[in-house]
Order: C-alpha cells, then structure tokens, then sequence
C-alpha cells in the first residue's frame, strides 16, 4: 500500500492561532481555562490538557465562585455579547481568539440587522447554519437572537408558508463559515427565485474561504486515492461535512477518530491510501494515521 496525507488538511488559521495562544499561556505556568472545547478533536484536546487547559461549559459560569483574574480564552467560534459581559462581572481575564473571520461575519450581521429593521418595511436576517452551534450562537447574539435559523430547505419553505418570511421586506442572508458551500449556494438560489420580483433580497458569502479552498482540493484527493481515511472528533462539524464530501467523492471513505479506530480488513494489497481530515484535526494526528496504516503491512 501506499499511504499519502492530503497536504491541505491539518488545523484552519483560526484554530491555529487559538491553540497557539493558549499554549504560550500554558508555557508560562498555570493553567488557563477555555470556555467550550478549544478545539473538536478529543486528542488534541487531552493533549492540551496535560499541560494545563481547564475545558469548562457556559453553564459551569453559574456555579463558579468570583475569580480574581485568571485567563479564561474565548475560541476561535466567537461568543455573544453577554457572555463577555458575564465573564469580566465573574473577574476572569478573557482573551479573545475569535477566529477574524468570524469577528468580521459578527460584526455584519449586526450591521446588517440595523438595516433591515429599519422602517417603513421592517424585514430579517437569515442565517444559514446549525441551530444551537456555538459560533450561531454568537451570531445570534449580534442581534438578540431575532433572526431565524435554518439548516434545511424545507425548514426554509416553512418559514414562507407561515408567514414568518414574506418576498415584500427585506431579507439579509448569511452563513454559518464552516457550512457546505453548495447546500448554501442551492439556499440563495432558491431563495433568489422567490425574490424576484421584489429584488428585497441580500445575500452575503460568508463561507470561510481557506475551508472552501480546501474543499475542492480535498474532493479531488478522495477522488483520487483507492480508500479514504478521514480523521476528526466526532463533534467536529465541520469534520461531517468533510468526510460526506469524500464519502461522495469516493465511497470507500471510513470515518475515524484515532489510530485505534483503524480496522486492518478495510484495506486491500496495492491500495493507493489518502489520510485527510477537518480544520480541527491535528497534523500530528494524521501523522500517526498514516503511520499505523503503513506498519499494518
Ligand atoms: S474554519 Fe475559517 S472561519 Fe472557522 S475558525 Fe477556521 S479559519 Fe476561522
């Protein structure tokens, strides 16, 4: 067999600079605590771990005692204003690793929303994404949770034929960066349709560009390769939509979240092997993917 790792995959900018923020705390002593999992991937998580991350839920805040300046890090998702507002009354000493791109769609969807619900036609903004996601949750609280949220077409149709979406207001549309572009694109298209004649439509591209990139390269190398091993947390949401598009790309496609996860009877003498993964999985991890797949010969 040969075994090849998809040079693209690997952390996003975002993460990136996440974890390294968080490790040059973590150099200088002490722990640092991370609001939500820094990182989807259970591996790189422990890894961190060991070093000192404290991984706490936003509702561990309502249990946490006053604290007197220790570093808690806001990840590369983003958070809704109030959350900060909570934090610096609780005394932690936030540091802020919104991913830019995330900041920027924030900041846009607030701009956008002052927009629309100004008279005399009031209209919404749509955001195309999963509900309950932690970076919706921050777009949500640009705009005090008054825009809808939608991650199927027919939950779109709904929101027409209740009403609750009319074609004569004003409609600003954006996406959630980590979804998949053509589900997004075939969503404007049909919602174009519908806006026609009153043109009260605005549709903003706010998918991440370094993922849609690698997107395409990485439909290419599953395309390209006998057996695709994806490799990310199963949390990871934007590792679903990158291991479905392999899946589409080539149908011997097998999800996993470790090295222990990997079945020698899936592979066959002469199999050209691709190791890939999400913006969330560790190039470190792959590494060691490809590894055990070349000692099972
Ligand atoms: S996927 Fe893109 S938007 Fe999301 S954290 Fe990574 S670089 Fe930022």
């Amino acid at each position: 067999m040969r075994v090849e790792i998809d040079s693209r995959s690997g952390f996003c900018g975002g993460v990136i600079r996440a974890i390294e923020t968080a490790e040059e705390h973590l150099a200088e002593g002490g722990k640092i605590y991370s609001l939500g999992a820094i990182v989807h991937n259970e591996e790189e998580l422990s890894r961190l771990e060991t070093k000192g991350l404290v991984t706490i839920d936003k509702e561990d805040l309502d249990q946490i005692s006053p604290r007197s300046g220790e570093p808690l890090l806001i990840r590369a998702h983003g958070e809704p204003p109030a959350v900060y507002g909570k934090l610096n009354r609780l005394g932690f000493t936030v540091i802020d690793c919104t991913c830019p791109v995330v900041l920027k769609l924030q900041k846009d969807i607030s701009a956008a929303y002052a927009r629309v619900k100004s008279p005399p036609r009031p209209g919404e903004v749509l955001i195309f994404g999963k509900p309950g996601h932690a970076e919706v949750m921050g777009l949500l609280g640009q705009v005090e949770g008054d825009a809808f949220v939608v991650e199927y077409m027919n939950q779109l149709d709904l929101l027409f034929e209740t009403g609750a979406l009319k074609t004569d207001r004003p409609l600003e549309v954006f996406s959630q960066t980590t979804m998949a572009k053509d589900e997004y694109r075939q969503l404007c298209a049909a919602l174009a349709a519908r806006f026609s004649e009153t043109g009260l439509l605005k549709v903003h591209d706010t998918i991440c560009k370094q993922l849609a990139a690698r997107y395409d390269a990485l439909a290419s190398f599953a395309a390209s390769h006998d057996i695709i091993i994806f490799v990310s947390g199963k949390s990871s949401s934007n590792g679903k939509v990158l291991c479905e598009l392999c899946r589409s790309r080539n149908i011997r496609t097998c999800h996993i979240g470790a090295v222990e996860d990997i079945h020698r009877e899936w592979f066959r003498p002469d199999d050209n092997v691709g190791v890939c993964g999400a913006t969330s999985t560790p190039l470190w991890l792959l590494e060691e993917v490809a590894l055990a797949i070349q000692n099972l010969q």
